[in-house]
């Protein structure tokens, strides 16, 4: 986020933001200064407290919260599906005045309500699908991190891959730094590696490779297929793709997209790079590759909001926000403190 945006967010008040949505300042925006950008929210999990043993609570947002979104979303925005939000991108043809596509990321099982509630209001989500970490697969490992050290009795544990490695499961706050510490582990080595610490913590805490039931199963994808929605992909593992490796980050990226074609039998044109956050998780080679796999757009984790100028392969979204109206706030004020990032393909590249 530029530092504009973040002096902005940082110093007004929640109140003020409410006092905006309710006395018409937001829509006062919209009519004066309509956006020509393309809003792409990205959504996680749609859950309450009972959602945080298998979602960050940062990346939840209340079922109440949702509604709210979308209720007002759908009366005062041009939501479009994303497909064709990345059409006007690659062709640089004129997006509506306010536009917003609606994506979530992971395949968490909550995600169906939330496909429900979007299809009653007429919209279409594009929901990005962890192919082989779905509930009758493997284990969503993010999930199952947390579920094995929370499994654990403690006092601490001992890893020995990648190298020996004591962590403190004490205290609460230890637990939470020990599964930080893991997911980093995770993210930064290649699969082989994050396969065999999972096994290890599989065998300390004494669970075998239980699927996360957490996850959508493939008939309820196949529910939201029928109500309209947009399936892209998100990997086959969750794997962050750069510590991957350039073979399995394309088996990573053109597998999921197979995965999902032949069990929908749906068109997938949409992908989103997992493991956004402080490390490196997308790269121009990985770019390259999602447009090889024949994916027309992929998004990242960056906080802001994609343009024409943007490229089709690196597409910003929007963080989102619980409360109404910081999510309208950072759709009618922080959008004029982003800069679009720089195109780097041209339009119309080999896609198949
Ligand atoms: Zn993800």
């Amino acid at each position: 986020m530029s530092t504009l945006a973040t002096r902005v967010r940082r110093h007004l008040a929640p109140a003020a933001k409410t006092l905006l949505l309710r006395c018409g300042g937001y829509r006062a925006i919209r009519t004066i200064a309509p956006s020509r950008q393309i809003a792409i929210l990205r959504y996680h999990a749609v859950c309450g407290p009972e959602g945080y043993a298998y979602a960050e609570p940062g990346i939840c947002v209340t079922p109440e919260s949702f509604e709210a979104h979308v209720a007002y979303l759908s009366s005062r925005y041009r939501v479009i599906p994303l497909p064709e939000a990345v059409d006007h991108i690659r062709n640089r043809r004129a997006l509506p005045a306010n536009a917003v596509a609606i994506t979530f990321d992971d395949g968490y099982a909550d995600n169906l309500d939330a496909a429900r509630v979007l299809h009653r209001h007429g919209l279409v989500g594009t929901f990005y699908l962890t192919a082989d970490g779905l509930a009758d697969g493997q284990p969503f490992w993010p999930t199952e991190i947390k579920t094995l050290v929370n499994a654990m009795p403690g006092p601490s544990l001992t890893i020995t891959v990648p190298e020996r490695h004591t962590l403190s499961l004490a205290t609460d706050e230890d637990r939470h730094r020990a599964i930080r510490t893991l997911t980093k582990l995770c993210k930064g080595n290649r699969i082989p590696v994050r396969d065999a610490l999972r096994a290890e913590l599989r065998a300390l805490a004494a669970m075998p490779a239980a699927p996360t039931a957490t996850m959508l199963t493939w008939d309820q994808v196949r529910e939201m297929v029928r109500l309209g929605m947009d399936i892209g992909g998100h990997t086959l593992t969750h794997a962050n793709l750069p510590s991957a490796g350039p073979e399995d980050a394309w088996r990573e990226i053109d597998g999921c997209r197979k995965v999902l074609r032949e069990r929908l039998g749906v068109e997938v044109t949409q992908f989103s790079y997992p493991n956004g956050g402080a490390e490196r998780y997308h790269t121009e080679e990985l770019h390259r590759m999602a447009e090889r796999a024949g994916f027309t757009g992929a998004a990242t984790s960056s906080n802001g909001f994609a343009s024409l100028s943007s490229d089709p392969y690196a597409m910003e979204r929007v963080e989102i926000e619980e409360r109404l109206e910081d999510l309208v706030f950072a759709l009618e004020v922080e959008r004029f403190a982003f800069r679009p990032a720089p195109r780097v393909t041209s339009p119309g590249a080999v896609t198949s």
